[in-house]
C-alpha cells in the first residue's frame, strides 16, 4: 500500500521546503521537491512535521500511567496521539517497590503492543527538599536489590531513571543503571554544581524538568542548572507550558545548549485533556484549577496539562525558535535520547511514517503513525 502526500511544506532540520513524500508499509519511502510524480493526498500547503516524542509524560484522559492500568493507559496514549505525539514513555512517580513493580509489568504489555516505547521511573530515589509532588513517605535511598527488582519488573522496557546524584548510593545506581542501557536523569535534587556533575560523570545524561525540582541558578551558587546546561553529554528537558518556566529562562536554556541537548516535554498528567477538577498522581491528590495542577496540600506544582502540539506551538511563538529547531526539540532530540533516532523523530527517507500535519496557526490538523492516519487531514 503506498500513499502519497502531496502540496506540502514539509519541515527537516536543515530548513523548510515545498514538496511531496511517499509512504509504504509504514515508512517514508521518498521525499521529493515541487509537484508530486503522480496524484497524491493533498495537504494543501499545510505544514508536515514529524511526530513528536515525548520523554517525561504521567498520562491523560483521565489515565494515569502510575496506577499501570491498561485501559486508562491507552485512553491516555490515544489523547497524545490526537495532539502529535506518536512516540512516548510512561513515567511513574515515587511509590512501594511492589507498587512500581506492578505498574512497571503491566506498562511492559504496552510497550510490548508499540503503544508505549518504555517505561520511566521518576523517584523513589529523589531529594525530600525537592521531591515536588512526590510522596515525602516513600522516598528512599536506592540500593541495588530494590533497582534491579524494578527493572526487571519492566522486562527490558525501563528506560529512565530519575535520581538526585547527592543521595548516598547514588553514583553507584546511575552506574547499574547505564550499564543495564537505562538512562541515569538528574533531577529532583538539591545537588550543588560539583555533585551533579559527579552524576554526569557516573553516566547521567538528562536533566529531569530543567529549573522545576531543584535548586535556583545563582551566580555564586550555580547548582545544578548550570552544570546540566553546560555539560555536553547533558540533554535538558523543558516544561513550555508557560507555568513551569518563564519564556526567558527557556530561551537561556536554549542559547546555551542548543537544539541538539534540548528536549520539550510535557510531564502531562490525567487532567491533560480533561476539565479542572481533582484527581490523583501516584499517591497525591492534585487539583487542577485554569489548567494548572497543584498539591493539594501544600500547593507544589503537580505536573502539567500540557500536550507536545501546543508546547511545541510556544516554542515557535513565545521562545522565539524557528520552525525546524522547533522540530528538533520536539521531536529529533528527544528521539535521539532514546536511541530511537534512526527510527523516529525526523522526516526522511527509511524512518517511520510518523507524521504532524499542522494548519497555518500551527494547530494540529491531521496526525499519521505508521503509515496510519490516527485523524486524517
Ligand atoms: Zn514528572
Amino acid at each position: 500500500m503506498s500513499l502519497t502526500l502531496a502540496d506540502a511544506r514539509i519541515v527537516t532540520p536543515e530548513g523548510v521546503h515545498d514538496g511531496w513524500l511517499t509512504i509504504e508499509d509504514g515508512r517514508i519511502t521518498h521525499i521529493g521537491r515541487g509537484s508530486a510524480p503522480r496524484d497524491g493526498h493533498s495537504l494543501g500547503g499545510r505544514h508536515v512535521v514529524p511526530g513528536f516524542v515525548d520523554i517525561h509524560n504521567h498520562g491523560g484522559a483521565g489515565g494515569s500511567f502510575p496506577t499501570g492500568e491498561q485501559d486508562r493507559a491507552r485512553q491516555a496514549v490515544a489523547l497524545h496521539e490526537r495532539h502529535g505525539t506518536t512516540t512516548m514513555i510512561a513515567s511513574l512517580v515515587t511509590g512501594t517497590t511492589d507498587e512500581l513493580a506492578a505498574a512497571a509489568s503491566s506498562l511492559a504489555e504496552l510497550c510490548d503492543d508499540g503503544l508505549l516505547a518504555g517505561i520511566h521511573f521518576e523517584g523513589p530515589y529523589i531529594s525530600k527538599a525537592r521531591c515536588g509532588a512526590h510522596n515525602p513517605a516513600l522516598l528512599r535511598e536506592p540500593t541495588p536489590q530494590e533497582f534491579t527488582t524494578l527493572v526487571e519488573a519492566g522486562r527490558g522496557h525501563v528506560r529512565m531513571l530519575t535520581i538526585a546524584p547527592e543521595l548516598p548510593g547514588a553514583l553507584d545506581t546511575i552506574r547499574a543503571a547505564v550499564a543495564q542501557g537505562v538512562i541515569a536523569a538528574l533531577g529532583h535534587s538539591d545537588a550543588t554544581f560539583e555533585q551533579t556533575l559527579e552524576g554526569v560523570e557516573a553516566g547521567a545524561s538528562v536533566a529531569t524538568h530543567l529549573y522545576n525540582a531543584m535548586p535556583a541558578l545563582g551566580h555564586r551558587a550555580p547548582g545544578p542548572v548550570a552544570a546540566l546546561l553546560e555539560d555536553e553529554r547533558v540533554t535538558v528537558e523543558l516544561i513550555n507550558d508557560g507555568v513551569h518556566v518563564h519564556p526567558a529562562m527557556l530561551r537561556l536554556a536554549f542559547a546555551v545548549a542548543g537544539p541538539r541537548r534540548t528536549a520539550l516535554i510535557t510531564d502531562a498528567m490525567a487532567a491533560t485533556g480533561m476539565g479542572d477538577g481533582t484527581y490523583v498522581l501516584g499517591s497525591m491528590e492534585v487539583s487542577v484549577t485554569d489548567g494548572v495542577a497543584r498539591l493539594v496540600e501544600g500547593g507544589s506544582i503537580a505536573g502539567s496539562t500540557l500536550t507536545m502540539d501546543v508546547a511545541f506551538r510556544r516554542a515557535v511563538r513565545e521562545v522565539g525558535l524557528s520552525l525546524p529547531e522547533a522540530v528538533q526539540v520536539a521531536s529529533l532530540t528527544p528521539a535521539r535520547v532514546l536511541g530511537l533516532d534512526g527510527e523516529v523523530g525526523s522526516i526522511a527517507v527509511g524512518r517511520f511514517a510518523d507524521l504532524v500535519v499542522l494548519d497555518n496557526s500551527l494547530e494540529v490538523a491531521g496526525v499519521m503513525k505508521r503509515g496510519s492516519w490516527i485523524t486524517e487531514p
